[in-house]
């Protein structure tokens, strides 16, 4: 989706310099409008919601606010294309999932988007199957999200209703208004398009649960596909009642040379399962927003908004903000040395990676248990 120099294209790259020029391009509200709102209701925002680093929304008062004062159930649904290893830019999501689930009670459901890993990347189906197990549904229920209350399924065994909405969705949209949206489109695209509406919109079905209310969490570059299942929901009425979903939207995480964080860029990329010595490695040659030398900085202090290894602390390794707002005022001020701080962040990761690892092979087990491998 393209507008004012912006191009949202949910299978491509995007880097972005202006999150609130880009919201108010794309007619996304600023999160921070609700959360006093979600405070008065009785729960306190997120490490990710006070941050900023949800920045923005779309009937989030309307349908997740509202269903919560009326006491509506909610459900939260995101999706993983099971096609390389579990990142940090993932475990953002999950850490949205799980505060959903344990704070505010929400159902939740994870697609493991394998018939689009298989359309876009072509990932076989037995690779999609390990990658779903080991890494994604593991890494996530090692982070705590609870298997007994998430739905987890592969879109190929979703069944026939599922599918039965997708098909209704290919017939209420052109390929040149998905063009308008999405930019150039292959027909597997198109299909895996029209899958992830079936994705979103499928909980409010009754052979699923019937909940009306869904919230998707997501990066801004899957926003396209949330315009297009708007759209939908609009043109099935009187065939199918189905209610707008709520989405909202996060800052991408950078990787650690600034560029995007992604599975193939390992290099810059710090996964959930990196052995402890290959994380201290890329942590210690991370692009940082400090000085040419240590003279200069301390003269006139690091720039924290332009350091990937900030970025970490951010967003994962501090949840305490006063901690944070230290290290913030200490490499501004130039008392903080990157050398030092890069010694700090690995110190952090490793003893967050160490206990995240010591539950991983139990979870692995509990994912095999529970995941019905595909069935095309
Ligand atoms: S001192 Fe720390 S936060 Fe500041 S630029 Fe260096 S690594 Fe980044």
């Amino acid at each position: 989706m393209a507008g004012e120099g912006f191009r949202l294209d949910p299978w491509g790259t995007l880097e972005v310099k202006d999150y609130d020029r880009l919201r108010r391009v794309f007619g996304i509200r600023p999160f921070a409008e609700v959360i006093p709102a979600l405070r008065e209701l009785g729960f306190e925002p997120s490490l990710h919601m006070r941050r900023g680093i949800l920045f923005g929304h779309r009937d989030f008062d309307r349908v997740v606010l509202e269903g919560i004062r009326r006491g509506e159930r909610v459900a939260v649904l995101t999706g993983f294309m099971p096609s390389g290893r579990f990142h940090f830019g993932h475990k953002l999501t999950a850490d949205q999932l799980i505060y959903y689930q344990r704070r505010l009670g929400f159902k939740v459901f994870v697609a493991i988007a394998d018939a689009e890993a298989f359309a876009v990347r072509r990932i076989p189906r037995g690779e999609a199957y390990r990658l779903a197990v080991e890494e994604y549904v593991a890494n996530l229920i090692a982070l705590g999200l609870d298997p007994d209350k998430t739905e987890f399924y592969f879109q190929t065994n979703r069944g026939p209703a599922y599918y039965r909405l997708a098909q209704l969705a290919s017939g209420k949209v052109t390929a040149a208004e998905m063009e308008a949206i999405y930019g150039d489109l292959s027909p597997a695209k198109m299909m895996a398009a029209l899958t992830q509406v079936a994705d979103i919109l499928h909980p409010q079905l009754d052979e699923y649960g019937g909940y009306k209310r869904v919230l998707v969490p997501v990066g801004v570059d899957q926003d396209p596909h949330l315009r297009l299942t708007r759209d939908i929901v609009d043109r099935l009425s009187g065939v199918v009642e189905l209610m707008r979903p709520a989405s909202t939207y996060h800052k991408l995480i950078r990787g650690l040379d600034g560029g995007k964080m992604s599975s193939s860029r390992p290099d810059y990329t710090i996964f959930l399962t990196d052995p402890p010595e290959v994380a201290r490695r890329k942590i210690m040659r991370a692009l940082t927003g400090g000085r040419a030398t240590a003279e200069e900085q301390r003269r006139l202090g690091g720039v924290p908004e332009a350091c990937t290894v900030y970025d970490l602390y951010l967003y994962h390794l501090i949840p305490d903000d006063s901690e944070l707002l230290g290290i913030y005022k200490r490499c501004r001020g130039g008392e903080l040395l990157c050398g030092e701080c890069k010694r700090i962040a690995a110190e952090k990761l490793l003893e967050f990676l160490e206990k995240h690892q010591s539950k991983l092979e139990e979870a692995r087990e509990t994912a095999r248990s529970i995941l019905e491998p595909p069935s095309f």
